[in-house]
């Protein structure tokens, strides 16, 4: 029979597996069960609408040791596979479309591929030399899949009575680094099962050798093989909070939702009431490698009196919660719903409801009493509570806005806007912000020098959707939120105003000059009361978007050029001033070369691209000249 090639990255994981030097190779054995019993799953669902998928035997997963062979065999009667099944399932790997998949693979970090994408059925390949899969589905002809690995894989058809999957592992032979004899021991094969399955919930069996007075005799013993069932098969969720350890917690979290890292909080509860149901909902403490691309499956486990319903139940939670991994367990919904019924469901809202009102509170409870923690889920997953306010024209505001944390010039922490209004100062009626690309750069904007310089407080925008969610909030408690760059400044005192009012008339020909340089980029040219060491900044007009919006508008592939208009802002303060003031009396060119070569500047400190590089460097170069004559 002609070998079958494996698909390129699937050869390339094999590659990676049989060339494994990872240490956790034992993580095998929880796989294959892990398939075990999803395919036990699979076949108690059908059998729901289909008799024949009923079992005479209970539904199980058997374990198998043959010390003369060596070999360990895993096999279930769950759904099994046909022959396509075998082809599609076996010869390729599931992940190996997406493109973090390959990326991986190239730059051959076996880890991250082990704990990112979980392997599945190749980590056999880490133990075993050969493998073979017999398997047969319902009203289908049985086959038997073989491979050595690299080679590739035969498949041929066989008179299989049994439904399900067996696959046997030949083991490797022991190396000076590697013992791959103890997956023939017995014990340890039962350890294995205890430390990552102990919650299947079908019976992990497997014969084990026990010694026993002979019957009928005193001093005579015989030993028996007993059928033993390895696992407590108590689903985690339903067991006792006070019995389980937050390393049981964590080791479920990482076997059922494929992380290599601990959850960053686990919350398990279980409620009675118009809708009963047990949880256990995770906050995992990194961004799921595909959480920003379509790939990405949101949604709850849904199982009913401990038996699985459907994975990915996105119903179950409100789109700006779909970091939370977890599952949901209730009686109340029967157990062959389909995911249509579910979403017209009224006990589906009420769970809903009450699902969102916990994780909210579990949120609140750790921005209270674990602030950095909170900070660090805020990090990976504020922006999903910050596009929740956006959507849906700002529905969810008020449900979310107590959850925000913005960065502040206030000890440079993170504060809540609950923190921000109680420090307002008197007479403070607005929530000030200022966006950039990051802290360090909006703490050198020019826009809000003042501000700082008079002990506001400023939140510092580094998330483009930051802006864009306020502006769906409008206010927080009454407070308007005000950004420090636009044009009007509510912070000035009548003095200020005064003042700054006078020098815009005295110098009126001297900024109408410098706007008409400028040529139709700005608005106008003004007088600023908002800088300190700075000569000039930019300013949004009020109405209309802003810079950052711009900035952002103009990164879209298609769509809205539209552009902010600006005013040019000038420190009277400052030296470049007087310059420009003196210089206005003797050369009217020289202003307007000046004035070019500032709002440049100016453009360069917001982050814009400058309209003509070499325009200004041949400026400058000028200038320099100048300077030196
Ligand atoms: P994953 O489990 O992540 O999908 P695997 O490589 O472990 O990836 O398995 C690939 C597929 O092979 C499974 O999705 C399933 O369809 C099939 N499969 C594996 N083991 C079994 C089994 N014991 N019974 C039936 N189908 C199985």
């Amino acid at each position: 029979m002609a070998k079958k090639q494996f698909k390129t990255e699937s050869k390339k994981l094999l590659d990676l597996m049989i060339n494994s030097i990872y240490t956790n190779r034992e993580i095998f054995l929880r796989e294959l069960i892990s398939n075990a019993s999803d395919a036990l799953d699979k076949r108690h669902y059908m059998s729901l609408t289909d008799s024949s998928y009923n079992s005479s035997d209970p539904l199980h997963v058997f374990l198998e040791i043959n010390k003369e062979e060596r070999t360990l065999s895993i096999e279930d009667n769950g759904i099994g596979m046909d022959k396509e099944g075998l082809e599609t399932n076996l010869g390729t790997i599931a992940h190996s479309g997406s493109g973090d998949f390959k990326q991986q693979l190239e730059s051959g970090n076996e880890v991250d591929i082990i704990g990112q994408f979980g392997v599945g059925f190749y980590s056999a390949f880490m133990v075993a030399k050969k493998i073979i899969v017999d398997t047969k589905q319902v009203g289908k002809p049985g086959y038997r899949w073989i491979s050595e690995g690299q080679d590739g894989y035969q498949i041929e058809e066989t008179d299989r009575e049994k439904v399900g999957t067996k696959i046997t592992l030949y083991l490797r032979d022991d190396t000076e680094d590697v013992n791959y004899s103890e997956y023939l021991d017995s014990y340890k094969v039962e350890l294995l099962v205890k430390k990552y399955s102990d919650y299947i919930r079908y019976p992990i069996q497997m014969l084990v050798e026990k010694t026993q007075p002979k019957e009928g005799s005193e001093d005579e013993y015989e030993t028996v093989s007993e059928l033993k069932t390895l696992n407590s098969m108590v689903p985690l969720w339903r067991r006792n909070k006070k019995d389980i350890t937050e390393e049981d917690y964590n080791s479920f979290y990482k076997t059922k939702f494929y992380d290599w890292e601990n959850p960053l909080k686990t919350i398990h509860y279980s409620l009675e009431g118009n809708v009963s149901y047990k949880a256990l909902l995770y906050i995992p403490s990194r961004i799921p490698y595909n959480f920003y691309s379509k790939d990405y499956e949101a949604g709850l486990q849904l199982y009913s009196k401990g038996v699985f319903v459907m994975d990915h139940a996105k119903d179950l939670i409100p789109d700006y919660y779909s970091f939370v991994r977890g599952l949901i367990d209730t009686d109340d919904v029967s157990l062959n719903i389909s995911r249509e019924i579910l979403q017209q469901n009224t006990q589906l809202q009420t769970l809903r409801k009450s699902i969102t009102k916990k994780i909210k509170s579990a949120l609140v409870d750790m921005l209270i009493k674990e602030r950095d923690k909170y900070e660090e889920f805020f990090k990976n997953f504020g922006n999903s509570l910050k596009y929740g306010i956006y959507q849906d024209y700002g529905i969810n505001k008020d449900e979310l806005k107590d959850l925000l944390i913005f960065p502040s010039s206030h000890e440079d922490k993170y504060v809540t806007l609950k923190e921000y209004k109680e420090r307002m100062k008197e007479g403070q009626n607005e929530i000030f912000y200022c966006t950039g690309s990051s802290i360090e750069q909006i703490k050198r904007q020019p826009q809000i020098e003042k501000l700082l310089a008079k002990g506001y407080e400023v939140l510092y925008f580094i998330n483009e959707i930051d802006e864009f969610s306020v502006m769906m909030m409008r206010d927080y408690d009454g407070k308007q939120f005000k950004s420090a760059q636009k044009a009007d400044s509510s912070i000035e005192t009548e003095e200020e105003k005064q003042k700054k009012e006078n020098l815009q008339k005295d110098n009126q020909s001297l900024l109408n000059d410098m706007k008409e340089a400028l040529n139709g980029k700005v608005s106008d040219v003004r007088i600023s009361s908002r800088l300190e060491s700075n000569p000039v900044c930019l300013v949004a007009e009020d109405n209309g978007i802003s810079m950052e919006m711009e900035k952002y508008l103009s990164q879209l592939p298609e769509g809205d050029k539209a552009k902010a208009n600006k005013i040019l802002e000038i420190n009277p303060d400052h030296e470049i001033f007087k310059v420009l003031q003196n210089a206005y009396q003797k050369d009217e060119s020289a202003v307007k070369d000046y004035t070019n070569i500032l709002y440049q500047q100016a453009l360069l400190i917001e982050g814009f691209p400058v309209d003509d590089p070499v325009e200004l460097a041949n400026k400058i170069c000028d200038l320099i000249k100048k300077a030196s004559n």
